[in-house]
């Protein structure tokens, strides 16, 4: 029984809280809203209210699921060790078999299935962004709306890619003595937004002596499909990426996102549950899936000779599905820390949650705005040049801080700052 088919298998969690409350003390969405609905706490009592029978299934009650960033600040608080994550998404997708789906939401995880069209969709948007969005000049800044649709009037989005970074490469990327060969899962927002992430990622591992492969077949991770419930959906496209690595030949898998990295370590197992085939696919991609840091550090391990120096202060965004999801926390400190000349300042509270969190900053602009600002305040107070993180769409978030907060920090991945090292070095 899987979190994403029956409501019954969170079952044996929900007996473990004991309704201490000692997840309210880090949680972001109680700091800002003070309601016990916006912690697990509160949430487990309605999944057990919801299971006897005591309440029905309405969409203010999903509205209450929705209040959740899924940072896993609350497991990893709690005495008994309880996987609220799990416990959330398998509330999310119940709601989703009982109430249906938003049809926005619909449309969209349609859209997303459907590869070719998403990609003319998003090549077309690169081209007539410019009437939607409202340029920011200066450094690179990206875009706001120009009209408030109900996002956030003030975010800044990066600018859509006028190529994206998967077309804009050969389905092999060749080292003369390839130590292995790797595919690498770009997942949407380096695709489309961020392809700078994207050519450091390759920069480094060919600088590396590893091959990577770039598989044209895959899609979306399915990870917005699942944390809102399609699971149908979450299930389509895992199913095609699991193909399309399976197809490639590849040693191992490498992600840069840490959506992406949770997809394929603990999501894609669960979704094929009952479908053997697939599986057993998941199963045997999820060991040899890793993170770039991770695999820089612990699977490579990275060449220090040949970094140039560059000469900066940095502070360092821990994503939660990094951190606490996959614990990996040491190894980016690691990367940053050898690379000569730059000096590792940490902000205080660098795993506390950026407020991004997919479409919570989405549903919820203000309430994601606010757990942004406290970020925002650590990271100010760093006095840094760079912020570096782990993950395409804290980038996001934070540069929207960063730039609305009137700083002039950059917000970088922890890759490009290695990737310019390397660069450094061979001048
Ligand atoms: S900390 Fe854990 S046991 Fe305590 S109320 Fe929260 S979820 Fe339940
Ligand atoms: S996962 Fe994060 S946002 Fe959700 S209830 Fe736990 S601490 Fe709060």
């Amino acid at each position: 029984m899987s979190i994403y088919t029956s409501l019954d298998s969170v079952k044996e969690y929900l007996i473990k809280c004991m309704k201490c409350g000692n997840c309210q003390a880090v949680c972001p969405i109680f700091k800002e809203t003070l309601k016990e609905v916006g912690v697990a706490r509160g949430k487990i009592s309605l999944v057990e209210r919801l299971l006897d029978g005591k309440i029905e299934m309405t969409e203010g009650l999903a509205d209450r699921f929705s209040l959740c960033t899924t940072c896993m600040a609350c497991n990893a608080n709690c005495p008994n060790a309880v996987p609220f994550d799990k416990i959330i998404l398998a509330a999310r997708a119940e709601a989703v078999r009982r109430k249906g789906l938003h049809p926005i939401k619909k449309v969209i995880f349609k859209t997303l299935k459907l590869q070719r069209l998403f990609d003319f969709g998003m090549k077309t948007g690169s081209k007539f962004q410019g009437l939607a969005m409202k340029r920011i000049e200066g450094k690179d800044y990206g875009a706001r709306l120009r009209f408030d649709v109900g996002l956030g009037k003030d975010k800044v989005f990066p600018n859509l890619a006028p190529k994206t970074f998967r077309s804009s490469y050969k389905k092999v990327v060749e080292v003369p003595h390839p130590k292995m060969r790797v595919g690498f899962f770009t997942g949407c927002m380096i695709n489309y937004f961020y392809t700078d992430m994207g050519k450091a990622v390759v920069d480094v591992l060919t600088a590396n002596d590893i091959e990577v492969i770039i598989p044209s077949e895959q899609g979306c991770c399915g990870i917005p499909a699942s944390v809102n419930g399609d699971i149908a959906s979450a299930k389509d496209m895992a199913k095609r990426n699991l193909q399309a690595f399976e197809n490639a030949g590849a040693d191992a898998i490498i992600v840069s996102c840490s959506s992406c990295g949770s997809a394929w370590k603990h999501s894609y197992g669960e979704l094929m549950e009952g479908d053997p085939e697939y599986q057993a696919i998941a199963d045997k991609w999820k060991k040899k899936t890793y993170d770039i840091n991770e695999f820089l550090v612990k699977v490579v391990p990275f060449k220090k000779e040949g970094l140039g120096r560059i000469d900066r202060k940095v502070t360092y965004h821990d994503p939660c599905h990094l951190n606490r999801g996959q614990g990996i926390n040491k190894e980016p400190r690691e990367i940053l820390k050898s690379i000569p000349g730059i000096q590792l300042i940490e902000m205080k509270e660098p795993g506390r949650c950026c407020g991004m969190a997919g479409s919570f900053s989405i549903v919820h602009p203000d309430l994601s705005l606010k757990i942004s600002d406290k970020k925002i305040a650590d990271i100010a107070g760093t006095k840094t040049e760079t912020v570096a993180t782990g993950c395409p769409a804290c980038r996001l978030q934070l540069h929207s801080g960063v730039v609305n907060a009137g700083l002039d920090q950059n917000v970088v991945h922890v890759i490009q700052l290695l990737a310019e090292s390397y660069a450094e070095g061979r001048k």
